[in-house]
């Protein structure tokens, strides 16, 4: 959720929540002051009806009691009681008659005699009022006869203070019905009830005559405990009204005032609207606050906000607007110098990267930068000629996918996952031109804990195919050259053999010497020409080889011996200790010759007089070791490492004046190599030397694995050649 919501939730909840509370305290109480209110004018409106209809009925009490002892009513009576005949009955009726002319408000009077005898009624004598059995006091009953609601009171009439009769007085209830009109001092809906307790109602409501009869006024409950008592009940219309009632004191009935809810709570409605608009005029003018509040509060949030994901995306130009003074304002500043530093970090990083560019661009090396899966990251210009592919297509693709390295003619796996910086020389591949390559390729580790998608080397490719080519004519015209020398070489040698046969019978002997010498040094020409040619067979992989199991001891027994008169014109001791036969391995007995005779002569050749040359053959682990150990004149440490490449030799002191070619060693280590056999040299100048080649104990897996091949395949055979001439056997 973002903030600005937030915001503007925090802010309704603190603004509106206290409004929300206070306004529900003030509606509930000022309803409740308002309907109590109500209830206290229902009820004194109720207490005040219930006095005035006491006062009219102990009025009328009153006015019967008197009427009770009248004089000329008990002097009659007591008459009557003397003689009851029809004179003093028709003179007591005549009192009855006038008494009912005289007060309008009574229907009728009539006289009972104690055993409840109508001794004369108003009507006439004989005429008896229907009229309930009621003891002294007031009754209010419905006339069976005409219907009407009609009140009774009844006294006794003493004679000697001695009751002789009861006189019932019969009441018209209009002037209740007027009482109860003029003080009902209620509403509209106001209005007024008198009830006796069976469920009479006594008098009509103050509007409408038949509400009253229609009026359940049993279900108004106006007889329960409390004495004045509120109620809210639906009334005859079905309307909600509230009722209170109150008990009379002097008759078992009750007054009950009632008003429609409507209309006593018209003030609380008009309240409560005046509240309610009130509360929404506050609540607009809250939530207008809160929304301009929330504005000026979270804007500058909002901004900052943005502004940092613009600076993620890398966009660093636009600034952010600093409006305020205080933290907000503070940080805007930040981000801004902050955006200012990323910019000009970043320019710089591009200016760097541009100049990288150029200078990895400028290289005539192919570079590329690999990732962890093999991936191209980057690919300068020198790759892109080499693949022949734009720069953005490189980008993505995997190593593998792109060369395809032999090395020899053999399929060859670059490891672009290296520990170390890693060379790999002479290898092959064929462009997408079909143009044979020849590449030196380095593969250096960037880091070796390395993240998905960083760099995990760079990969140089250095494209030799032009230096290869020249490489290649070199050998041809060397192979060539040698070719076409020796044949020349061989008639020279051939005509000098003759010339020496002759000499030797025609005793020219003087000349002798000198074609002895010329033929020696046909010899070492021969032996130049036929080391050049082997090393451009090496070269080119047509020096063929025939595999058999050939036994080494004897080999180096034969080679040994070869060279001892050599030795001996130095006066060296040449000795061997070892074996004289029975060490086989798989060879090819010419080339294997060759290693051993190498080496021998090289150590007569860089021995001084009277020097001692050590072969011997030993038994390591499943190879047979030679080593030749001589007290000559040893090799500079410096030198070591150069000694098996092609044409080296040391300079200085004997070495140079030496003759030699600098080829023997790269000849020996290139046949070994191809019996996978081994060679090295220990060395200290001025001390001696020993060199040591292992060759693999022969098994007939092994010969069978080293396939010898036929003579029928391309190539020179070692066997075929003529002259195989050591460099050094005929010096
Ligand atoms: P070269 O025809 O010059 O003898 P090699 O390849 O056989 O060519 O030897 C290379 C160089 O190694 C020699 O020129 C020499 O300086 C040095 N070398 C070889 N064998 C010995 C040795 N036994 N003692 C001292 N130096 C040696």
């Amino acid at each position: 959720m973002n903030i600005r919501p937030k915001f503007i939730m925090l802010f309704l909840a603190i603004g509106l929540l206290p409004v929300v509370v206070v306004g529900v305290i003030a509606y509930s109480a000022m309803s409740a002051a308002l309907r109590n209110s109500t209830v206290d004018q229902l009820s004194s409106t109720a207490v005040k009806q219930e006095q005035r209809i006491t006062n009219l009925l102990q009025t009328k009490q009153e006015e019967v009691v008197k009427f009770a002892n009248r004089y000329d009513l008990q002097l009659t009576l007591r008459s009557y009681v003397a003689q009851p005949n029809k004179a003093n009955r028709d003179a007591l009726a005549a009192i009855l008659q006038s008494k009912k002319t005289e007060a309008s408000s009574i229907e009728s009077l009539q006289l009972t005699d104690t055993s409840g005898n109508i001794i004369a009624s108003s009507a006439g004598t004989q005429v008896a009022i229907q009229a309930p059995e009621t003891n002294d006091g007031i009754a209010v009953r419905k006339d069976p006869q005409d219907g009407f609601t009609k009140l009774y009171i009844t006294t006794g009439v003493s004679i000697n203070r001695q009751r002789a009769a009861t006189v019932m007085a019969v009441f018209r209830t209009d002037d209740f019905t007027a009482v109860v009109q003029d003080y009902t001092g209620l509403g509209n809906t106001g209005e007024t009830v008198v009830a006796s307790k069976d469920g009479i109602s006594l008098f009509p409501l103050r509007f409408d005559t038949d509400a009253a009869v229609k009026t359940n006024v049993s279900s108004l409950d106006m007889f329960n405990d409390q004495n004045t008592s509120y109620r809210e009940l639906l009334d005859y219309r079905n309307e909600s009204v509230i009722v209170v009632s109150h008990k009379l004191e002097t008759a078992d009935w009750a007054v009950a005032t009632k008003i429609d809810t409507s209309e006593a709570y018209a003030s609380i409605i008009t309240l409560r609207n005046g509240l309610a608009a009130i509360l929404t005029a506050v609540i607009v003018v809250i939530i207008i606050v809160t929304l301009f509040f929330t504005r000026l509060l979270t804007r500058p949030i909002i901004q900052l906000s943005e502004a940092s994901k613009r600076i993620g995306r890398g966009d660093f130009m636009t600034r952010v607007p600093v409006t305020r003074r205080d933290e907000i304002g503070a940080l805007a500043n930040s981000i801004n110098t902050m955006e200012q530093n990323l910019n000009e970090m970043v320019g710089s990083i591009e200016s760097q990267r541009q100049r990288l560019q150029v200078i990895l661009d400028s290289t005539t090396e192919g570079i590329f930068a690999i990732d962890d899966r093999g991936k191209i990251i980057i690919a300068n210009s020198a790759a892109t000629r080499l693949t022949q592919m734009k720069p953005e297509i490189l980008v993505g693709q995997s190593m593998h996918d792109l060369f395809t390295w032999r090395q020899n003619q053999q399929s060859f796996l670059v490891d672009y996952d290296v520990g170390e910086v890693k060379v790999y020389r002479n290898l092959q591949y064929t462009d997408k031109k079909g143009i044979e390559r020849y590449v030196k390729l380095i593969v250096a580790p960037v880091s070796d804990k390395v993240k998905r998608g960083s760099t995990r080397a760079i990969v140089t490719i250095h494209d030799e195919t032009s230096s290869h080519e020249l490489e290649n004519m070199k050998t041809d015209f060397v192979s060539m050259a040698a070719h076409e020398l020796r044949t020349p070489l061989t008639a020279v040698r051939g005509y000098l053999e003759v010339a020496l046969y002759k000499n030797e019978h025609d005793a020219h002997e003087d000349v002798i010497p000198f074609v002895r010498q010329a033929l020696k040094n046909v010899d070492v020409l021969g032996g130049l020409i036929n080391n050049l040619l082997d090393v451009t067979r090496i070269e080119k992989g047509t020096l063929l080889l025939t595999m058999e199991k050939v036994d080494l001891a004897a080999d180096v027994v034969q080679a040994v011996e070869a060279l001892q008169f050599t030795a001996a014109d130095k006066q060296l001791t040449l000795r061997y200790d070892g074996p004289k036969k029975g060490c086989f391995v798989v060879a090819d007995q010419l080339a294997l010759h060759e290693v051993t005779t190498n080496l021998l002569s090289n150590a007569v050749k860089y021995t001084r007089e009277k020097g001692t040359i050590v072969v011997t053959l030993t038994q390591a682990d499943n190879v047979y070791e030679v080593a030749v150990k001589d007290t000559g004149i040893g090799i500079p440490e410096t030198a070591l490492s150069h000694l098996f490449r092609k044409f080296y030799r040391v300079h200085g002191g004997l070495a140079t004046s030496s003759s030699g070619t600098g080829l023997g060693l790269y000849i020996a280590k290139s046949i070994l190599k191809r019996h996978n056999g081994t060679i090295r040299v220990e060395s200290k100048e001025g001390v001696g030397s020993t060199f040591t080649f292992a060759l693999p104990i022969f098994t007939q897996q092994l010969l069978d694995e080293m396939h010898p091949q036929s003579d029928e395949e391309p190539g020179v055979n070692i066997r075929r050649k003529r002259g195989w001439l050591t460099k050094n056997i005929t010096r």
